[in-house]
């Protein structure tokens, strides 16, 4: 594995790479790794030839009120893992370096960004959106891999992908759970005890509503309620949203049907999680 700091020095590599007929898989991640962005990097390995991971905590997508300079960085332990990994690149730029003083560039996806998380999260997509087409154009990927968990960048990046002409092909990758359901994810290094045991309210709304729709509940309201009811249980829990919403243009599902997901945002202290699940499975 390579490390690599410039941008410049990314796109050469991958101009080479490209030349030299190679396939690129990308996969972006803002670090602090666990078993979630290792499954996405050995996805990449069986998509293609090179695999390029990027380590980018990115000011531009976390608001002003949020945890960007609290964000959990551990970059030694990072390039280690991903070493031990079939990984080419990891690609750690400085924030400097992908966002120059006086840049004024944005890439915004309208409608799909303003539900869901884009509700309590303004100007957070944009931010996402911009920073993976700089990281798709410094790495030419033909396959970038994304987490299932943040299924709602999954659709806003594949709708970038689609209106701008990118020319690659977005994976969605399932969501990795600890042994008890809990959704890996970095953020969980910040709950307390308590907290973490609150947090698996979350996979056990989803095994709720699951056995609601197995056992023939098509109502959205009445499964809505269900869900709600389950995380009102645990005081420690504030819902931002809890939704049933197509999983591809996000829209509020009236019926179960096979792209029916249920998407839920909570906080837990100061703590924001979310989870996600087809329902019906
Ligand atoms: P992050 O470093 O949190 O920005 O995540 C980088 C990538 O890993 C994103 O595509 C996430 O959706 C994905 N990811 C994060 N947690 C998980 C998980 N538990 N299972 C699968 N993918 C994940």
């Amino acid at each position: 594995m390579r490390l690599i700091r410039l941008p410049s020095e990314m796109s050469l590599w991958s101009q080479q790479a490209r030349a030299a007929g190679q396939t690129i898989g990308l996969v972006p991640t803002m670090g602090c790794f666990h078993e979630g962005h290792l499954s996405l990097m050995r996805r990449a390995a069986t998509l293609a030839d090179m695999v390029v991971v990027s380590l980018f905590v990115n000011p531009i997508q976390f608001g002003p009120e949020e945890d960007y300079s609290r964000y959990p960085r551990d970059f030694e332990r990072d390039a280690a893992m991903a070493a031990a990994e079939k990984i080419d690149i990891l690609f750690a730029p400085q924030p400097e370096e992908m966002f120059a003083p006086d840049n004024l560039t944005r890439i915004e996806v309208s409608g799909l960004t303003d539900v869901l998380c884009g509700k309590s999260r303004p100007g957070h997509f944009t931010g996402v959106a911009t920073v993976v087409a700089k990281l798709f154009n410094l790495t030419m990927p033909q396959i970038a891999v994304f987490g299932e968990k943040d299924f709602q960048q999954l659709a806003v990046l594949k709708r970038m992908v689609q209106d701008l002409d990118f020319q690659l092909k977005i994976i969605g990758h399932p969501i990795v759970r600890e042994a008890d359901g809990l959704a890996m994810s970095s953020r969980n290094r910040y709950l307390s005890r308590e907290e973490r045991r609150s947090a698996l309210s979350l996979h056990q709304a989803i095994q709720l509503s699951r056995s609601a729709v197995r056992e023939g509940i098509t109502d959205v309201d009445q499964l809505l309620d269900l869900v709600t009811a389950r995380l009102q249980q645990d005081a420690r829990i504030t819902t931002d949203y809890i939704a049933i919403v197509d999983q591809y243009d996000l829209t509020p599902k009236k019926r179960i049907d096979p792209n029916a997901l249920l998407a839920m945002a909570v906080k837990i202290g100061t703590t924001r999680l979310i989870d996600n699940a087809l329902l019906l499975v």
